[in-house]
């Protein structure tokens, strides 16, 4: 049960509901989704078979605005899993005080398996059938894991066609030529470094001599390490699901590894010395490779969940000897294991602050399209920095009043917004 991310998302809501009084309707009109859309996504592979994939879309709550959240392309994807999404999504954009409301979707499907025109057909089979739930002022998706701006470009194209209408705002997360925001790729690794930032600020301690382990390197937490990395923390570990690697005292080409990992497919054995990425470089750094799960228990100061749900559970927290944890996964603490940490005395920036980043930008994109606008990149990170530290420091104030941990701070914050828009 403790597994079940919608059973957490439940209970999360409940424990921060107790610390306020909240009208019971309001509470009970959370606790589920506005609405949940299942379809079947049949299509022909390349060798001409057919198979038929699962696809969802769950609309949790609109009550600030369109429902707003991501599209995951990945095996374990199903309704509990993107019903907790979708509730989360609705918190975050609270959090981070933007008008949308929340919903996710996904197709269980392992994107690896497919060929590129594979992957173009299911996705505009599943854009069709979504088509005629989504749009600008209703339903606004965009990438979430193993989706990207021509994912998402596919899905505008589909929904021009089934609705008549071609609207860039449907979707965020598009490519720049086609309408995307500048800065939108960076967004929520940036953002997740502005948040951990303006809580040390707010805490005053600082970057220099932190040391972190990060898991997962995909879009979020590529960008992330390297933002730390400016700020002067010191990145000691990477792991993707395939292993990764540990350097004690500190990767410091980080670009190196990125191109190491692309050539590759995994990080472990990107050991760079130059432009030589090569395992024969490990003692020369100091290093040594670790399991995907090995950089949550490393002895660092700050920890890093990148990568899915269930990361840090009873198995392991045990194990977890930093005393930040940064969630940058949605959903990667269990219920347990969150408690523990608590107990401990272990921070943990919860992820609807942590990687609200996305979104936040995801809203700069809409507003651009709705608008007519063409925003600089420097002026998006500059509103992104605005929006994270806003939502980090009414975090931290809310922690401070109701004495109580930065998640249930965070969901009181949600839940104060979300109730003054219901009243
Ligand atoms: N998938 C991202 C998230 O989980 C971004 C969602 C969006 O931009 O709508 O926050």
């Amino acid at each position: 049960m403790q597994h079940n991310p919608w059973e957490r998302a439940k209970n999360q809501l409940h424990n921060a509901a107790e610390h306020i009084s909240l009208d019971p309707l309001f509470l009970a009109k959370l606790g589920a989704p506005d609405r949940t859309v299942g379809v079947s996504v049949p299509m022909r592979m390349d060798d001409g078979s057919v198979r038929v994939f699962e696809g969802f879309r769950v609309q949790h709550n609109n009550l600030r605005g369109p429902y707003k959240g991501g599209l995951r392309y990945h095996p374990k994807v199903d309704m509990d899993e993107v019903r907790a999404l979708a509730f989360w999504m609705t918190m975050k954009n609270a959090v981070v005080d933007v008008p949308f409301g929340g919903g996710k979707g996904g197709v269980a499907v392992d994107p690896k398996k497919l060929s590129a025109s594979e992957l173009e057909r299911l996705t505009r089979e599943f854009a069709r059938k979504l088509a005629p739930v989504i749009g600008p002022s209703l339903d606004v998706p965009a990438p979430d894991v193993n989706t990207n701006g021509t994912i998402m470009h596919w899905i505008r194209e589909e929904y021009a066609r089934v609705s008549g209408a071609d609207a860039q705002a449907v979707i965020t997360g598009k490519a720049i030529k086609d309408g995307g925001s500048e800065g939108r790729t960076e967004a929520t690794g940036l953002g997740g470094s502005y948040a951990l930032a303006e809580y040390l600020r707010l805490t005053g301690q600082h970057p220099q001599g932190m040391t972190v382990a990060i898991q997962g390197f995909g879009n979020v937490g590529s960008y992330l390490a390297g933002y730390l990395q400016e700020l002067g923390f010191t990145i000691v570990a990477l792991s993707d699901s395939k292993g990764g690697i540990y350097i004690p005292g500190g990767i410091r080409d980080l670009k190196a590894v990125a191109a190491c990992k692309e050539r590759s497919g995994k990080i472990a054995g990107c050991y760079c010395v130059g432009s030589v990425c090569d395992v024969t470089n490990m003692e020369q750094l100091g290093g040594r490779d670790i399991s995907p799960d090995e950089a949550l228990t490393l002895p660092v100061d700050v920890v890093v969940p990148s990568a899915l749900e269930n990361a840090i559970t009873s198995d392991n927290v045990a194990d977890v000897k930093a005393r930040i944890v940064l969630e940058m996964a949605n959903g990667p603490t269990t219920i347990e294991a969150d408690r523990v940490l608590a107990e401990r005395g272990v921070v943990v920036i919860p992820d609807i602050l942590a990687n609200a980043g996305g979104v936040a930008v995801s809203y700069f994109e809409w507003y651009q399209n709705m608008h007519g606008e063409t925003w600089t990149k420097p002026d998006v990170f500059a509103k992104l920095k605005e929006k994270m530290d806003a939502a980090t420091g009414a975090v931290y104030q809310a922690s401070l009043q109701h004495q109580v941990s930065l998640r249930d701070a965070a969901y009181i914050t949600a839940l104060q917004r979300l109730a003054s828009s219901a009243a």
